[in-house]
């Protein structure tokens, strides 16, 4: 959404609050974005210096990176940044540029929210997956490969050797 900054740049306020809802973004490395992000937060003028800071509340749904079970939840996602009204010699991703009384915030929040994501989420941090060979839920107790690696493959030799 483009905020339209008129009422702080003038002075007529210090703070301006904002909170509203966007379409959640695009589905993202094995993230899906099921339902719309609420964004809220305000920008403060203090004394000349011009500060905006947001959260997003970003519901999201993917699966489990070690079991592959469906995980669902929202990411609370804090943007802070410094507003600037023209280019600054150092400017960097910290600052967010006002143009024509106006500025956009979606855009760099969402990138900057996917820039932060992790690559993959577990279910719970000891998740113990699931076995490659026979696909059982480790989780629910180990399988029967786990006993029969367990067994040196030397040990069962000789044990068949005594077996004779
Ligand atoms: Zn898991
Ligand atoms: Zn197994």
């Amino acid at each position: 959404m483009l905020i339209d900054v008129r009422p702080i740049l003038s002075g007529a306020v210090t703070i301006l609050p904002f909170d509203y809802t966007i379409d959640p973004p695009a589905p993202f490395s094995g993230i899906d974005f099921p339902s719309p992000v609420r964004i809220r937060g305000q920008i403060r003028n203090q004394a000349g210096y011009m500060t905006l800071s947001a959260q997003a509340d970003v519901p999201y749904k993917t699966h489990c990176a070690r079991c592959t079970k469906p995980i669902a939840g929202v990411f609370h996602h804090s943007f802070t940044r410094t507003l600037a009204t023209r280019l600054e010699k150092q400017q960097d991703d910290d600052y967010l540029m006002i143009v024509k009384d106006r500025i956009e915030i979606d855009e760099p929040l969402v990138e900057d929210l996917l820039l932060s994501l992790d690559f993959a989420y577990l279910c719970k941090e000891d998740c113990k997956g699931i076995c490659p060979s026979c696909g059982k839920d480790l989780n629910e107790g180990p399988c029967r490969c786990a006993e029969k690696k367990e067994v040196d493959p030397r040990l069962a030799i000789l044990a068949k050797l005594l077996d004779k």
